[in-house]
């Protein structure tokens, strides 16, 4: 089958690989229709991470089902399946409570938690940027789509990861009705956190990004840009909230943050969300920080480790919560959201690709080039 494999830091290609196949009773086997690339993919694809060569990417995927293992009862060939980007066994203590991104099962290594498919340190799973993807637990890893599946695909390929990420920030944030918030980074996940927020009924919602394409985006949905190139972005967010600063607030960035001028601070988004949400404010943290690893050779040093102005979060009685979204747990009610025509997630999709020109689109997205918002590719 064909696959976009990863080569090398900013080597990427569609390749032949050998087909994906069942391997377990278990496991479903999916034709893909849709696959995003993801900022998630852009880690890998910079070389930020230790991701050997020979990895299919690719986490956020839709197809329809191809073939089931004998051991499947509730998925059946032809359904039409969107797939959470964690890959959960469905029976471990916490996928029980709906913790799926921190599954004990699946991951080959017992001290880690959780598993995603075509990612760095996230087991040996290849990416649906492919033909096919083989998906275990495939019963508990399909998310079964309604009759208007093909007409909404750009809408439910978004339930793989950006839409229930957006939407977890915003829990982890605890955001009420009413609230206020500001979200750092306006990328595909930031812009999901904001309409989010927007959806469950905040009062105001702040996006601090630098990319005018992507803050027309965000106001073009009535969240207030705020560019971070034209002033500081606390006093832009104290300005909009009386001084007091944001009820709650969302870190979509990660430890790639850098200032407009291109600067990495992989603690600039933490310290300025601490500066711009009020006194015991909430702040929910999606954006990636990677762990430091002592062996690690230099790419990843002092990335996981980062300069938090601790003292100034607590003196704040802030709190935060932070993590991969745990998809499935939003999965179920963000389609009936779309199917009843109440959410439209499709809105941030700039280019729509065959997979063939997959390395244009990863070049395109690296660079932020204007325009280009989200990549969806079919196969
Ligand atoms: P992206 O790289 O397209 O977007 C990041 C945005 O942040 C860019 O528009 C960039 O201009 C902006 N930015 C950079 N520095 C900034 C700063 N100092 N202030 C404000 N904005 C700044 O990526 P994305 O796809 O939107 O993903 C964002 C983050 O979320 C990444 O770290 C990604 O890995 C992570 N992610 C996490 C999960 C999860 O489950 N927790 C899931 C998907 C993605
Ligand atoms: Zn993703």
């Amino acid at each position: 089958m064909k696959a976009l494999v990863y080569d090398g830091p900013r080597q990427v290609h569609v390749k032949d690989v050998p087909d994906a196949r069942i391997e377990q009773p278990t496991d479903v086997l999916v034709k893909i229709t849709s696959t995003n690339i993801c900022g998630s993919d852009l880690h890998m694809y910079e070389g930020r991470t230790d991701l050997e060569p020979g990895m299919v990417l690719g986490h956020e995927n839709l197809g329809i089902v191809a073939e089931v293992g004998n051991a499947v009862v509730k998925v059946t060939t032809g359904d039409r399946v969107c797939l959470p980007f964690n890959i959960g066994c469905g029976f471990c203590r916490n996928c029980e409570e709906g913790l799926t991104a921190f599954c004990l099962t699946v991951h080959p290594d017992p001290k880690m938690a959780g598993a995603a498919y075509g990612f760095a340190g996230m087991g040996p799973f290849w990416g649906g940027q492919a033909e096919y993807l083989r998906v275990p637990f495939g019963d508990f890893n399909c998310l079964r789509l309604p009759e208007d599946a093909q007409d909404k695909e750009n809408d439910y390929v978004m339930l793989s990861d950006i839409f229930p990420t957006g939407w977890h920030c915003t829990r982890l944030a605890d955001m009420q009705p009413g609230d206020s918030m500001v979200v750092y980074g306006a990328g595909p996940v930031g812009l999901m956190a904001a309409y989010s927020a927007m959806i469950q009924g905040a009062s105001k919602v702040m996006i601090v990004d630098r990319h005018p394409d992507r803050l027309r985006l965000a106001e073009q949905i009535g969240v207030i840009p705020i560019d971070d190139s034209k002033g500081d972005p606390v006093e832009q967010v104290l300005e909009q909230t009386n001084g007091r600063g944001a009820d709650k607030g969302c870190e979509c960035v990660g430890y790639q943050a850098h200032d407009p001028q291109g600067h990495e601070d992989s603690a600039m988004t933490m310290n300025r969300l601490v500066d711009s949400v009020r006194f015991t404010g909430h702040i929910g943290v999606v954006g990636i920080f990677l762990p430091q690893d002592p062996n690690a050779p230099d790419k990843l040093e002092k990335k996981g480790r980062i300069a938090f102005d601790m003292g100034k979060f607590w003196f704040k009685g802030q709190k935060a919560g932070t993590g991969q979204a745990n998809v499935k747990h939003y999965n179920r009610q963000l389609r009936d959201l779309i199917h009843e025509g109440r959410a439209k997630p499709s809105w941030i999709v700039s280019h729509e690709l065959p997979l063939a020109e997959a390395e244009s689109g990863y070049q395109h997205f690296d660079a932020r080039d204007d325009g280009w918002t989200k990549v969806v590719m079919h196969p």
